[in-house]
C-alpha cells in the first residue's frame, strides 16, 4: 500500500493558533532541510504546499525541492483562512500564487491545493470552482470529522473521492476535481484524527504504527507535517496554556516521527497516489 505525504511549506509564524502574529524572522529553510535529507535518504518523494509569500523570499528553496522531484502544491499566498476570503478575493490570492511560483519555476503545472487550517467546507464551496478554474486537479483540504473547533466536515467521505461542488461531503463520480481528505482512523464507531500535526506529534508511536497499519488495511492514508514542527529551534510566542499546547507539544520528538514513519510505511507525492502524475520529459 502506497500512502501519500504532504509538506505544508510555511514560516513558523503561519501556525493556525498563533492569531495571525507575524514575524521577519524566517527560519524555513532550516527548518525544511532536515525533511528533506530525510525524504532522501527514504529514497521518498511528497508533495509540498507551499504559502506563496514564503516561496516569493525562499525561491532557492522552493527550486530545490522541484528539482528533487517533489511535487508542488499551494497553500495560498498569504496563508490566510479560505473562509475568510469572498470568491473574488480568493481568486486574487491565487493569482498572487500563481504569479510568484511562475517567476521561480517556469510555467509548471500544479495540481494540488491545500487550505490553511483546512479551512474550505460547504460555507465556502465555491473555492472548488476557483480551484477548478486555475487548473487544479485535487484538492486536499477535507477534514472528515468534527473534532477541532474550527475545521472539520463530519459525515465528509474518509477516502479519495470526486468531489461534488453542490456539497463537499458528497461524491459525484462526475467531477473534475478528486479530494483527498485527511485520514482518521476508525475504530469501534469510532473516528481520530492520527495522521498529522499535532496528532501526529502528540499521539505515541506504537500507536500511530498500530493506527496507521490498520487504516492500510482497506486503504492508502495522507499524512501532513510542517517543517516548524519538526524543529527544535522554532520559536515560541507565548500563547494561552491551550493554543500552546496544540502548537507546540512533541515538536522536541516529532522529527524522529516523521522518520519512523518513512521506515515503517511506503509514501510518494499525493498526485502519485491519485493516479494523476505523469514523469517528467
Ligand atoms: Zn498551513
Amino acid at each position: 500500500m502506497i500512502n501519500a505525504l504532504s509538506i505544508d511549506l510555511e514560516e513558523w509564524y503561519h501556525s493556525e493558533l498563533v492569531e495571525g502574529r507575524r514575524s521577519s524572522f524566517s527560519q524555513v529553510e532550516e527548518a525544511t532541510e532536515p525533511i528533506l535529507d530525510l525524504l532522501d535518504r527514504y529514497q521518498t518523494k511528497a508533495s509540498f504546499f507551499i504559502v506563496g509569500e514564503v516561496a516569493e523570499r525562499n525561491p532557492r528553496l522552493v527550486q530545490s525541492i522541484f528539482d528533487g522531484g517533489h511535487e508542488i502544491g499551494c497553500h495560498t499566498f498569504s496563508h490566510t483562512l479560505v473562509w475568510n476570503f469572498d470568491e473574488n478575493r480568493f481568486r486574487e490570492e491565487m493569482k498572487q500564487f500563481h504569479s510568484v511560483l511562475e517567476k521561480i519555476l517556469g510555467s509548471v503545472e500544479i495540481k494540488g491545493f491545500r487550505a490553511p487550517c483546512f479551512s474550505i467546507d460547504n460555507r465556502n464551496k465555491w473555492a472548488l470552482k476557483v480551484l477548478l478554474d486555475f487548473g487544479y486537479k485535487y484538492d486536499a483540504s477535507i477534514f472528515p470529522l468534527k473534532i477541532n473547533p474550527l475545521y472539520g466536515v463530519s459525515g465528509a467521505p474518509t477516502r479519495p473521492y470526486r468531489i461534488s461542488f453542490e456539497d463537499v461531503r458528497k461524491e459525484n463520480p462526475q467531477s473534475p476535481l478528486m479530494e483527498f481528505p485527511l485520514s482518521p482512523l476508525t475504530f469501534g464507531g469510532l473516528k481520530l484524527p492520527i495522521s498529522g500535526g499535532f496528532y501526529l506529534r502528540a499521539l505515541p508511536t506504537f500507536f500511530l504504527y498500530w493506527g496507521l497499519k490498520r487504516i492500510n488495511r482497506s486503504q492508502p492514508f495522507l499524512v501532513y507535517f510542517h517543517p516548524w514542527e519538526g524543529y527544535t529551534k522554532t520559536p515560541r510566542f507565548k500563547l494561552p496554556l491551550y493554543n500552546r499546547f496544540i502548537s507546540y507539544y512533541g515538536i522536541s520528538s516529532a522529527l524522529k516521527k516523521f522518520e519512523f514513519l518513512l521506515k515503517h510505511f511506503r509514501f510518494a507525492r499525493v498526485d502519485q497516489v491519485l493516479g494523476l502524475y505523469r514523469e517528467r520529459t
